[in-house]
């Protein structure tokens, strides 16, 4: 039996880890959830799961919830999050926040040797190269959640780093695929929310429609695999069945196919190297789907996806502000306070101006981050 703290467990993808957990609660038990602000979800799980601890942002939010349990234990803020990541009855530890504050759970949990399955890819992204050192230190293996990384892994699975030619991440193209960018100004957050293949929180979601989440994923596959920027492609694929491909020195190219669904990446990383069974309903009838589409991913046409590479190739402090202006930018887009184009806008600008700093340590980056968002959010 193995004991789950699970962070972010009222999102899109900490829902579907407990869906997981429920379905082979022979395996699998909730030890302790940090979440934001969703109360009433909150509440549905301690039900349902009966979490030893539970983590909330705030003092309200906490209160909120003595008020329906008294007897509940209840942590706050960052530090609890590090808190439950290192407890000696976390077994593995499932990072789903959204976006960089995710950041101290994952070395907190590194530094203790939980088995990590990740899903918050924003943290590999802002300090991927303090992250990585510190799981060779301890030898923690970072099991990926999402889903181009974790075919990636199954597709590396004992081959030789070496004999790797390229890594193939596959895009959907998100919600505008099929416009134009002279089509793109008067699209609303509604029309960005309305991801054509896969359903995921809000933030994840607009990344999607700009491309920002496939240039977030080739930083956070360089980090994970150790591979260069010129060695990662990305092709656009529409039906998101192709989920990542490696292409190895002898033209052979295993791929890992399936029908979307974010509970087999998630459930592999929670049972890696075992396997359990899935619904059969969601099983690949190729037949049925008979075609598949691949396309060249034009970065005149996705912007954002260029700011990443240039950011990652740059490195240093570049992919902590590529990752704060963008969190910082999609906030404004979904309050309705910036247009979907300027999402691009802001993210260039913060790339221009922010001062470089070659190696940032865990400190500069958290100031980094901080000091991003502060400036945009004072502009608009
Ligand atoms: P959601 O927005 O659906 O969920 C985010 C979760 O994080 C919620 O539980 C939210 O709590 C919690 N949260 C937000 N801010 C804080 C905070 N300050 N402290 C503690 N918890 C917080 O996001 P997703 O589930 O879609 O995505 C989560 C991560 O997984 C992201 O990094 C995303 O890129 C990655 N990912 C997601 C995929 C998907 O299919 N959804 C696919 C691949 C990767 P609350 O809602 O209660 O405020
Ligand atoms: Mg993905």
């Amino acid at each position: 039996m193995k004991n789950i703290t699970l962070l972010g467990a009222t999102g899109s993808i900490g829902l579907q880890t407990l869906d997981i957990i429920r379905e082979h609660n022979d395996e699998f038990r909730l030890f302790a959830i940090a979440f934001g602000k969703n109360v009433d979800k909150a509440i549905d799980i301690i039900e349902s799961f009966q979490p030893k601890k539970i983590v909330v942002q705030e003092e309200s939010i906490r209160q909120k919830l003595l008020s329906y349990n008294d007897q509940l234990t209840i942590l706050l803020g960052n530090e609890g999050m590090e808190e439950i990541s290192a407890d000696p009855d976390t077994d593995v530890l499932v990072n789903a926040v959204m976006g960089s504050i995710g950041l101290s759970a994952t070395i907190t949990a590194i530094r203790h040797k939980k088995q990590i399955a990740i899903a918050n890819k924003e943290t590999l992204v802002t300090a991927g190269h303090i992250v990585m050192a510190e799981a060779k230190k301890y030898g923690v293996d970072l099991l990926p959640v999402d889903s181009e990384h974790s075919a990636i892994y199954q597709a590396l699975n004992g081959e030789h780093a070496k004999d790797v030619h390229k890594l193939i991440l596959t895009a959907s193209g998100g919600s505008f695929r099929d416009k134009k960018r002279s089509e793109l100004h008067g699209v609303t957050v509604n029309d960005a929310l309305n991801h054509p293949n896969w359903s995921m929180g809000a933030k994840i979601t607009i990344d999607s429609a700009t491309m920002m989440n496939k240039g977030l994923e080739v930083i956070e596959a360089h980090w994970l695999f150790d591979m260069a920027y010129d060695k990662i492609d990305v092709i656009q694929h529409k039906e998101s069945i192709i989920h990542s491909m490696v292409e190895y020195v002898d033209n052979s190219v295993i791929a890992q196919l399936g029908t979307p669904d974010m509970r087999v990446p998630i459930q592999y990383a929670l049972t890696y190297p075992d396997r359990l069974a899935l619904p059969a309903s969601k099983r690949l009838d190729l037949v049925e789907i008979s075609t598949l589409h691949f396309d060249r991913m034009d970065t005149e046409r996705f912007p954002c996806l260029g700011f990443a590479y240039e950011a990652g190739n740059k490195g240093g402090s570049l992919p902590t502000v590529l990752n704060a202006a963008n969190e910082a930018a999609v906030d404004l887009f979904l309050k309705e306070k910036i247009t979907f184009l300027e999402i691009e806008e802001v993210i260039a600008d913060a790339m221009a101006h922010y001062p470089f700093i070659d190696q940032p340590d865990i400190s500069a980056i958290q100031k980094i981050d901080q000091e991003v968002r502060q400036q945009i959010y004072e502009k608009f």
